[in-house]
């Protein structure tokens, strides 16, 4: 048993117009839309799934577009900014792409790396962050960004806190240390290489409560390899936070546990992944909807609203 999560799973955020949110990360930023499913709590609605070429863990941005969704107000208790990683030297790419693409952006240092700031189309907090030493992923086959200037999965997420302590002592629990300081933003790594190490919590006491709606981040998972691994982690959360139960959620096994700042964590498996239900090469083509659910398909593909999938690459006219 490890002692140490290794970094994020998947992160959750709230969209609005299901359309626009599939464009926006598979068109502008370049993701591979790795499953098109249900909010198993709300089976009328779709589950979005974005990541690397198969969805590896530590890749996934996934979504709950709700068409007509207010938009959440950003504060305190909550993820305040979701970052990717990018490979050395494409900082200039994606300055042209973001501006090609009609976004503004601010660009400064933080850690000595690079780090571009901008929103999605639901005002959601994204990142990317130069990374000189990342861990690769596959770039998404269906792309028109250059392998060699893919986003790399991602690098971390910051929380915006009202106080550090408590938060800082379960990420500790966690196996997260502290690794450095800058202003107001502290950051938080295990040790290894994997997607999404880092975690910064900046403290605003002043801050106001978040309010959660389109453009928030919903929860944040990280990972754990198999069911044992998880057990054993609800057993060693189990004194510092309340922990759900395992839910199913067909290509992960989770639990849940709000840690003290108010931000949702989950803990997924690695197992079974995205491939289980549908070949790699047509990953989220078709609305994947899990067994339990299936006698009642007819309803749910008549409830959810008809998106369409371009896929740019240049492979697809090979
Ligand atoms: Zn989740």
């Amino acid at each position: 048993m490890t002692t140490s999560i290794a970094g994020l799973h998947h992160v959750t955020a709230i969209a609005s117009d299901p359309q626009r949110n599939l464009d926006f990360y598979t068109n502008v930023l370049g993701l591979r839309f790795v499953k098109r499913t249900i909010n198993f709590d709300d089976p009328g609605t779709y589950h979005f799934y974005f990541g690397d070429d198969t969805g590896t863990p530590g890749t996934i941005l996934t979504f709950f577009p709700w068409p007509g969704a207010r938009r959440g107000r950003p504060g305190a208790g909550e993820i305040s900014a979701t970052a990717f990683s990018i490979p050395a030297g494409s900082v200039e790419f994606w300055k042209a792409r973001l501006r090609a693409n009609g976004l503004t952006f601010t660009q400064h240092l933080r850690f000595n790396a690079n780090v571009l700031a901008f929103q999605d189309p639901d005002g959601m907090s994204l990142e990317l962050v130069e990374h000189t030493q990342m861990h690769a992923g596959t770039a998404p086959r269906y792309s028109d960004v250059p392998a060699e200037y893919a986003i790399q999965g991602f690098f971390g997420v910051t929380l915006l806190l009202h106080s550090l302590e408590h938060s800082a002592a379960l990420l500790e629990v966690m196996g997260m240390k502290q690794i450095g300081q800058e202003g107001n933003r502290t950051r938080f790594a295990p040790e290894g290489e994997a997607f999404g190490r880092f975690l910064d919590i900046v403290v605003d006491a002043r801050a106001p409560h978040a309010a959660s709606g389109a453009g928030s981040v919903h929860h944040i998972a990280f990972r754990t390899p198999d069911d044992a691994s998880q057990a054993a982690w609800r057993k060693i959360l189990g004194p510092h936070a309340n922990v759900t139960t395992v839910q199913d959620r067909t290509y992960f096994r989770s639990i849940y546990f709000r840690e003290p700042g108010g931000v949702l964590y989950e803990i997924a498996t690695d197992i079974p992944g995205f491939l289980i239900d549908e070949p790699v090469e047509s990953l989220g083509e078709a609305l994947r909807i899990p067994e339990w659910y299936e006698p009642r398909r007819r309803d749910i593909e008549a409830a959810v609203v008809p998106i369409t999938l371009h896929k740019t690459a240049p492979e697809v006219t090979k």
